[in-house]
């Protein structure tokens, strides 16, 4: 290896021996210097191909030379794309003197820091001289190789042809000490081959594994990591066998820095999503990390997405996840994220601080896979959204939980597919997680009270009947309303197990109050619409009040109207109620929609007219509406109790149009069991 001055500047020139390698293969190479427009040719391709030492300026120079005139443009295109920066290029030029054909191949081997050409590797091949080998050394040697040997094994030395910095740091004294091949391999391995890697490395090298490999190709690749001053770098090693007749004699060795190659693929088994192909949720993690800007992140569901999978099959679930994904890309812009978490939900951040157009964005989404499922023809993506605002330093994991919760909110909604969180629905879902988690031990334990509501008659002010209403007595004696918990045991299907424990506790009080020989008035109990589904409802019923020893009519079954109205099974419910002896009332009439139809459902026997209707009392039209609807019910064969009355101007008003019986504070407020045993004795 040496250097050849030039105008008082040194460039490259490799080692006399490798050159008279690569000439012995077919090879005839050269140096670029793009800035200088300075070709300068290795001495053995002076000496092969009459070629001058040095052109200049290129690509004039050569043109007039060593390349027929006719080829003279396609050479200048091809010094001049090195000049534009195209890494490696290649053209068939025709030489002067004999008119053969040379295969020129150029590749830029070093850049400036503005990313300039600077430095090429020019490689002219002569295709009948030994085509298959220096085709395979050509692309070996172009390939980015930092370092480069000449090796002959028959002489058992190591010639270098190019040295990268660190190796010329390191063992540049060394190798141009022309080592043997053992020793020159055996120190690089030592020295700098990374410890869990050595024993492949010594293995890739032994002459035994290329011989065996060379037998039946030409090029051996080993990649290996190298350590240096504690630095991992990924290498690669090409061998490139000289020798024709598949035995081992000469090769040469390439060795380069493959990290980048190396990271970029780890960096996709670590941040790609195996699905969509798409970030992962650490990719977009990291990503997020790395923002400066406000935003919102998006927790996305599918509605009822196993269906597609159970249905269509996992395949296809999958294909689906990929269009789905595919439609979450078109929505977002170069500033926002988005990933795939699992199954079908998805995480997106929105770079935007304006909450409507987040709405706006979420609602093209929405459309866009809407139309995406008819083109495919499978059922329709319908999407749900929670959003959460994001700024920086915000913990992400905790901004997508709050959006985990503002999606869980909207999941059963029909109005509306996205939601803002909100720190007072965080509130509740945690109080109502308390309530789920203390439900069971608080039936165990009785921490549920009943409590009793007489119904009076206008006319002769006489108790008449109650209602029983349930409190829940939490461990710290507060008192909690049926409003706060009711609703969220309907919705997890537990109120069954409260409806029922109510009722039987209604029954035991009832048979006691019999058994004690005093007058017994029907007390009511509510039976949620989540109870009415529960299976054998009426038999479980039935078989609690005789169990008890009661009579059904001592129990009267109070179910909502909405409830009532809903469908033909509990139209069939109720008239099994009936058969099994127990009163049904139609309770909250008036409240929400309120039909007339559903007081033509048979077999109720009471209807329940709520506190919204009483509270139009005095006003002309709530006053009709009431006339109408008592008469009606009356008509019909119903008793009517009035419900939530307060004050006397109602009372009189209900007495008027012989409304059977009033429940509400004007009377009395529900009362816990001693107070109202006292009314029931008094
Ligand atoms: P509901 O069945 O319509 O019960 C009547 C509600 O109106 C009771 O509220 C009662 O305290 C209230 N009320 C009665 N008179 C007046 C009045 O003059 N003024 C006012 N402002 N309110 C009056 P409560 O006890 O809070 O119960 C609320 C709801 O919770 C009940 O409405 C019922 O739907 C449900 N609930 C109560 N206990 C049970 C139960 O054991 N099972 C089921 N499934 N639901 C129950
Ligand atoms: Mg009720
Ligand atoms: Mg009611």
């Amino acid at each position: 290896m040496g250097e050849l001055l030039y105008c008082g500047k040194k460039y490259y020139e490799p080692d006399w021996r490798a050159q008279q390698a690569l000439v012995s293969a077919g090879i005839y190479s050269f140096r670029y210097y793009p800035k200088d427009r300075l070709v300068v040719v290795t001495d053995a391709t002076v000496k092969e191909l009459g070629a001058k030492k040095v052109y200049d300026p290129m690509p004039a120079a050569m043109k007039d030379h060593l390349i027929m005139t006719e080829d003279a443009a396609q050479c200048t295109d091809l010094f001049q794309k090195v000049d534009r920066g195209e890494k490696r290029v290649a053209a068939n030029l025709r030489r002067r003197s004999d008119h053969a054909l040379m295969h020129v191949t150029i590749t830029t081997t070093d850049w400036d820091e503005e990313g300039k050409p600077e430095s090429a590797i020019g490689i002219i091949e002569l295709p009948e001289d030994e085509e298959t080998v220096s085709a395979e050394l050509v692309r070996a040697l172009s390939d980015d190789y930092h370092s480069i040997y000449y090796i002959d094994f028959d002489k058992n030395e190591v010639v270098p042809y190019r040295l990268s910095k660190d190796i010329e740091k390191e063992y540049g004294t060394f190798f141009r000490s022309k080592p043997e091949y053992g020793a020159a391999m055996g120190g690089y391995i030592s020295q700098t081959v990374q410890q869990e890697d050595r024993e492949g490395m010594l293995h890739a090298c032994s002459v035994t594994n290329l011989r065996e490999h060379f037998a039946e190709n030409r090029v051996y690749v080993h990649d290996f990591r190298a350590v240096r001053n504690g630095k991992v770098t990924y290498c690669r090693m090409k061998a490139v066998n000289l020798s024709a007749d598949g035995e081992l004699h000469k090769a040469i060795f390439g060795f380069s820095d493959i990290s980048l190659e190396k990271t970029r693929e780890l960096e996709r088994y670590a941040y790609v999503d195996p699905v969509t192909g798409g970030d992962n949720y650490v990719y977009f993690k990291q990503k997020l990390e790395r923002k400066t800007k406000k935003g919102f992140i998006v927790s996305m569901d599918i509605h009822s997405f196993k269906v597609v999978n159970s249905v269509c099959g996992t395949t296809k679930g999958d294909e689906i996840l990929r269009e789905i994904w595919k439609c979450i890309l078109n929505n977002i812009g170069e500033n926002d994220l988005a990933a795939h978490i699992n199954a079908d939900h998805y995480i997106i951040f929105y770079e935007d601080t304006d909450r409507a157009k987040v709405s706006e964005r979420l609602e093209m989404l929405t459309i866009q896979l809407g139309k995406r499922s008819v083109e495919l023809n499978v059922p329709q993506q319908l999407p749900y959204f929670g959003v959460s605002a994001w700024e920086p330093d915000n913990k992400i994991e905790q901004i997508y939980n709050e959006a985990n919760i503002a999606r869980h909110e909207v999941k059963e909604r029909k109005d509306v597919n996205h939601a803002f969180f909100c720190q007072a629905d965080a509130t509740r879902i945690l109080q109502e997680k308390q309530m789920e988690d203390a439900f069971e031990v608080s039936i165990r334990n009785h921490r549920f009270e009943v409590w009793y509501q007489p119904k009076y008659n206008p006319e002769s002010e006489q108790l008449v009947g109650a209602e029983a209403l349930v409190r829940w007595r939490t461990t710290d004696g507060t008192l909690v309303s049926p409003g706060v918990f009711v609703p969220l045991f309907e919705r997890n299907g537990m109120i069954r197990y409260l409806d029922e424990y109510v009722f039987r506790t209604v029954c035991m009080q009832q048979k006691q109050w019999l058994d004690q020989g005093g007058t017994v008035i029907p007390i009511s109990v509510n039976l949620s619409r989540a109870s009415l589904y529960f299976q054998n409802v009426v038999e479980r019923y039935r078989k609690i009040a005789s169990d008890e020893g009661i009579n059904p009519s001592y129990v009267p079954i109070e179910i909502t109207e909405t409830a009532a109205l809903d469908d033909q099974s509990i139209r069939e419910l109720a008239s099994r109620f009936y058969e099994a002896g127990f009163p049904l009332h139609i309770d909250d009439f008036g409240a929400g929609y309120s039909s007339f139809s559903t007081l033509n459902i048979m077999h109720f026997d009471t209807l329940k007219i709520d506190k919204s209707l009483i509270d139009y009392i005095g006003n002309y039209g709530g006053d009709r509406l009431l006339e109408h609807t008592i008469a009606l019910a009356k008509d019909l064969g119903m008793h009517v109790t009035a419900e939530g009355v307060e004050n006397e101007t109602q009372v009189a008003f209900l007495k008027n149009l012989n409304c059977d019986s009033i429940q509400g504070y004007y009377y009395s407020k529900p009362l816990p069991l001693e107070e109202f045993a006292e009314k029931m004795a008094g």
